[in-house]
């Protein structure tokens, strides 16, 4: 991240991210099974740092596998309104907060929340953090080393590269993609680089 920024953003594990901002902490997904939480509210702890609140790009387990812990601790956890009602449908438990529409800011002019549409799922956000130009895609986006679509179970491959080409017109300017899984990507290239695996995919069905 740059230096002179006056907030910064770390990436950990599966890319789930860590935004920091002064003492505050926020989380963007939990890769983390609940075992794994209290480590990462320890590396918080060492560095001063309060967890403020927590949202969640998609239901899948692999960003939501923290969320149990969160709730049973008190944590503010914020999903849209879709990624409670999946969650709810599967069993589990939903966030503590929701959020409907479009557009949600959840840190006033730091981390900006937008629904393009459907794509690996239903429900599935990016998170854009206005102040660094980077976007967080979560499984939205597939990363330039991935050239398959991946586990499409709930996914709706049709709409897919539409709401792709949504987050690309929404932010022109982005420096830095971090997908759900693998590598980031400079630039827009994991944007154009995911919309060329879904239209392949469909190409090829
Ligand atoms: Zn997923």
């Amino acid at each position: 991240m740059p230096s002179e920024s006056p907030s910064k953003s770390i990436t950990m594990d599966a890319n789930s991210i860590i935004y920091v901002d002064g003492k505050d902490a926020y989380y963007i997904d939990t890769p983390w099974n609940s075992t794994d939480m209290p480590e990462l509210m320890a590396w918080l702890d060492v560095r001063g740092l309060t967890l403020k609140k927590t949202v969640f790009t998609h239901f899948h387990e692999d960003q939501t596998g923290g969320l149990d812990y969160l709730l049973d601790n008190k944590f503010n956890t914020f999903s849209s309104n879709k990624t409670n009602q999946l969650l709810i449908k599967q069993g589990k438990s939903a966030a503590n907060n929701e959020f409907t529409g479009v557009n949600f800011e959840f840190l006033k002019d730091k981390i900006e929340v937008y629904y393009p549409g459907p794509g690996h799922s239903p429900d599935n956000l990016v998170v854009w953090l206005p102040k660094e130009n980077i976007l967080v895609g979560g499984c939205l986006l597939r990363a330039n080393e991935v050239n398959s679509i991946g586990w499409i179970g709930d996914a709706d491959t049709e709409k897919w590269a539409l709401s792709v080409q949504k987050v690309q017109e929404k932010f022109p300017n982005v420096k830095l993609v971090i997908p759900g899984h693998g590598e980031m990507g400079e630039n827009s290239s994991i944007i154009t680089h995911t919309m060329e695996v879904v239209n392949g995919f469909n190409a090829n069905k």
